[in-house]
């Protein structure tokens, strides 16, 4: 079993959860043409401290809580390795930059 980013997370710009991974598993790409975070199933630790820091409460701790993003975050690990070594990991949020849906909606 590992955390799991689900498509709550398609189209947020910035990576809060990445800056405080211990394996560094967590990972960017592009998904339906939106920026998307994948946490790669064969390197996470399963530690928990991602899953508070995100803002949108986008991970879950189990594959079982979100079984298609987990296949997805399975299938697509590898590209997003790739992906990063190209353009780099996703940026944390500024300060005083409060989070934003897709449509730029505060999310609260
Ligand atoms: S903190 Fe949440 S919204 Fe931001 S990249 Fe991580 S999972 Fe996605
Ligand atoms: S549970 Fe831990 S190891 Fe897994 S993605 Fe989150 S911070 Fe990284």
């Amino acid at each position: 079993m590992t955390h799991v980013i689900t498509q709550k997370c398609l189209g947020e710009r910035y990576g809060d959860c990445v800056a405080v991974c211990p394996v560094e598993c967590i990972h960017p790409i592009e998904h339906e043409g939106k920026p998307f975070m994948i946490i790669d199933p064969q390197v996470c630790i399963d530690c928990g401290v991602c899953l508070p820091e995100c803002p949108i409460g986008a991970i879950v701790a189990s594959e079982g809580e979100a079984p298609s993003d987990a296949a997805l975050a399975a299938s697509l690990a590898p590209q997003a390795v790739e992906y990063e070594k190209t353009h780099g990991k996703a940026p944390t949020r500024p300060p005083n930059d409060p989070p934003r849906r897709p449509d730029n909606k505060l999310v609260r």
